[in-house]
């Protein structure tokens, strides 16, 4: 689930802009659904708006007051009682550094924070049982998760700066309106993006930032996975041109291994005998470290790291030589390799097959250059296999016949042209001459099935 609208940086802007926070913050959920597209991460099954769920929030604080956690301040303002929890605030205390909410001085504990702000003037408002305001920043959270996920979660995610006192508001406030004793199992506070040699994380104000749209210009989707993969998700991650190349090699090499694996299997890289027992070994404790890995908070660097390994096992084994007939063949062991990779990589959402899918697009137009060259070759190669010896033996009356050394090159012809049609080339042979045209083989294949079954 993700949670989106309306924030203190929208407001100011429409201020600026003089256009309404309400479309700003369309604007700018439009372009993050584009970009979380373009990265190829999976849309929320709900996306949900604060500014769609204020009577949900009103009535979310309500209950928190009645069950003796918040109070209202004579102002219009409602504030969590961080006193009436106890020992149970804190939580995240130690994870930043704490920073107390400025505010006015009607609160009963410096600590505690907004669960309702009455509104400023030219601030966007809402009624309530406390006068015209807004919700607290935090708020909004529980009452929208609570509304979707009921009264607990198991895992919660977030940057590290939202730790302290994000969720730890988050949590103050749904415990004390479900009455529970622990709302979210889990936290995942992911580490920020730094552009190299800034200390600071990426942020539009401080122009250190570079735009996703910008950076699929220069990388893919599946390399800005493999550069994140190369970093546990708690710590800070520098992006520059070399950790992004470092990703880059990563892909290339498993790529480039997969490839040449694949060749193997077909018989068309022959190979001095594999040591096949050891690549089995390899598989199997690959398996096990990627699982142990993973199940280490998500450690996915010793993860893609045992995967390397494995590759550069399977690398070792790979060993070209130009003539390999009787050599012992270990096919089985390469598709087990490769269909394990590719799961992995799978569930990080990074495609091998992606690259070669899009160059079949890019090349479609230069396959029909690729289909003419060939057909003109056979072509001649059959016109040469098709001429005519002529008995030059005056009146011996025999007829022209093909001479026979040259009939395998016109079954060559033939087998050429029964297995390109199969892959969606159809060549026509009309007399000497051919010609050819490009079908897609799925729209052969539903002809062929319409044509039997009409
Ligand atoms: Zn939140």
């Amino acid at each position: 689930m993700v949670i989106t609208d309306i924030d203190d940086k929208i407001i100011k802007r429409s201020w600026e802009e003089s256009v309404s926070p309400t479309v700003l913050a369309r604007m700018y959920e439009e372009e993050f659904q584009k970009d979380m597209l373009s990265l190829k991460v999976i849309p929320p099954a709900v996306y949900l708006r604060v500014t769609e769920n204020v009577p949900q929030i009103v009535a979310f604080i309500e209950r928190i007051i009645q069950n003796g956690h918040a109070y209202a301040t004579k102002q219009g303002d409602v504030y969590f009682d961080i006193q009436s929890i106890g020992e149970r605030y804190g939580k995240f205390l130690g994870a930043v550094d704490a920073q107390s909410e400025p505010g006015s001085s009607d609160k009963r504990d410096s600590r505690d924070f907004a669960l309702w702000k009455r509104s400023k003037p030219q601030e966007p408002f809402w009624e309530s049982p406390w006068g015209r305001g807004r919700p607290g920043w935090h708020i909004e959270c529980s009452t929208i998760a609570s509304s979707v996920f009921g009264s607990q979660l198991d895992i919660h995610s977030g940057g590290i700066d939202l730790a302290f006192p994000h969720h730890e508001n988050e949590i103050a406030q749904s415990e004390a309106y479900h009455q529970c004793g622990q709302w979210a199992n889990y936290f995942l506070h992911s580490g920020h993006l730094h552009l190299k040699g800034s200390a600071e994380k990426m942020s539009k104000s401080l122009k250190n930032y570079i735009t996703i749209k910008d950076f699929l210009q220069s990388y893919s989707a599946n390399e800005f996975r493999m550069f994140c993969l190369l970093t546990k998700y708690r710590s800070a991650i520098d992006y520059s041109d070399g950790s992004m190349s470092v990703a880059r090699s990563s892909l290339a090499t498993i790529s480039t291994f997969t490839h040449d694996a694949q060749n193997y299997m077909k018989g068309q890289l022959q190979c001095s005998a594999v040591q096949e027992g050891l690549l089995w070994e390899r598989l199997a404790e690959t398996k096990a470290t990627v699982v142990s890995a993973l199940a280490d908070d998500f450690d996915t660097p010793r993860a893609i790291s045992a995967v390397m390994n494995l590759v550069y096992h399977g690398n070792c084994q790979l060993q070209p030589i130009t003539k390999s007939d009787g050599m012992a063949r270990s096919p089985a062991v390469f598709g087990a390799i490769l269909s394990y990779i590719r799961e992995v990589l799978d569930m990080f959402g990074i495609s091998l097959l992606d690259k070669k899918e899009a160059n079949v697009e890019d090349c479609s137009g230069s396959l029909e250059g690729v289909v003419e060259q060939l057909t003109r070759f056979r072509s001649e190669v059959r016109a040469f296999a098709l001429a005519h010896q002529h008995n030059t033996a005056p009146g011996s009356g025999s007829k022209p016949r093909l001479y026979p050394e040259r009939i395998p090159l016109l079954k060559a012809c033939d087998t050429l042209r029964n297995d390109l049609a199969p892959l969606g080339v159809l060549i026509k042979d009309r007399g000497t001459n051919s010609t050819w045209e490009v079908t897609r083989r799925q729209q052969n294949v539903l002809d062929k099935d319409q044509e039997e079954s009409s």
